[in-house]
């Protein structure tokens, strides 16, 4: 072979080779800007999906309200239109499986015009096994408990048992701890199958005084009622269920559940001191399990 004709073949070769380099970059750059378009796609709806699914399901948790309404307006202020999804309700929780169409940029050259993206939810409110903080230092046994009915949380005179009255002794013993669990709520952690200590005695001052101040926390216009109330009033407080309460002055309880009341006004005066409350929905942080007993007092958590 001559010289010449090598040096021209070797062009002809560099010539496909530059070619074909360029043509893998481009198609490598194009899938890659389409890729990242579908994946901003995918985040966007999937965040929206849980986000509309965590609100739907929080409607089962307190008193439930509209779970397919919220929903609905949760998709459309992230971004998604109702119309690209599909929400079933059942009966503690909500499934959204929400679609999209969308176009491709580049890999039309290739013939693919657009794809699909699609995220999936689910939501469900939960009985709560834990609470992390705010439980009211007042424990009730274990009973049938009907939403909007008055129990007694606190037993005036003559009617505890063994010089128990319903109080516990939360993270520490004695009036003044018994007084700021009441006020402010108790600071641990609190678990079903937990033993807490109760507060034995009749806890009549501390008791009057700290609960006139949580009612007076009270700022709603007209003021909270069974009938009528606001879900953030300080006269909500969740209290512990225990499966017995007649120990022997201060003694071990345990824990079985977590509940929520709207406190009414303490009745009696001195040691006739007797608090009870209204049974209600409640939404808790902490722990969630399906086979807790439901004291009506749940979380929300997404299952998918
Ligand atoms: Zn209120």
């Amino acid at each position: 072979m001559k010289l010449k004709n090598v040096i021209k073949n070797n062009k002809g070769t560099t010539m496909v080779v530059y070619v074909v380099a360029i043509s893998v970059l481009i198609g490598c750059a194009s899938i890659a800007v389409d890729i990242g378009h579908i994946m901003l796609e995918k985040a966007e709806i999937t965040k929206a999906v849980d986000a509309a699914a965590l609100a739907g399901a929080q409607e089962f948790a307190g008193n439930v309200g509209n779970p397919y309404g919220v929903a609905c307006s949760y998709l459309e202020k992230n971004g998604v239109s109702p119309d690209e999804a599909d929400i079933t309700i059942f009966e503690d929780g909500i499934s959204i499986l929400a679609s999209r169409e969308v176009n491709y940029y580049f890999a039309r050259i290739l013939g693919f015009e657009k794809g699909r993206v699609e995220a999936a939810a689910v939501a469900r409110a939960l009985p709560v096994v834990s609470v992390d903080g705010g439980v009211r230092p007042f424990a009730i046994e274990d009973q049938p408990l009907l939403y909007g009915e008055r129990y007694v949380l606190k037993e005036g005179g003559g009617a505890g048992s063994n010089g128990n009255y319903g109080c516990l002794a939360l993270g520490g013993n004695g009036a003044s701890n018994y007084r700021y669990n009441i006020l402010y709520g108790y600071d641990g952690e609190l678990k079903v199958g937990d033993y807490v200590n109760t507060e034995p005695g009749n806890m009549s001052n501390p008791t009057k005084s700290s609960i006139d101040t949580l009612i007076r926390q009270c700022n709603h216009a007209p003021e909270c009622t069974i009938d009528s109330y606001n879900p953030d009033c300080p006269k909500i407080v969740t209290v512990v269920i225990v499966e017995e309460m007649d120990v022997n002055g201060r003694g071990p309880v345990r824990i079985c559940g977590f509940a929520s009341f709207l406190i009414e006004e303490v009745a009696g005066q001195g040691n006739q001191c007797q608090l009870a409350g209204y049974f209600i929905q409640n939404v808790a942080q902490g722990e969630l399990s399906e086979s807790q007993t439901d004291y009506g007092l749940k979380g929300v958590k997404l299952i998918r």
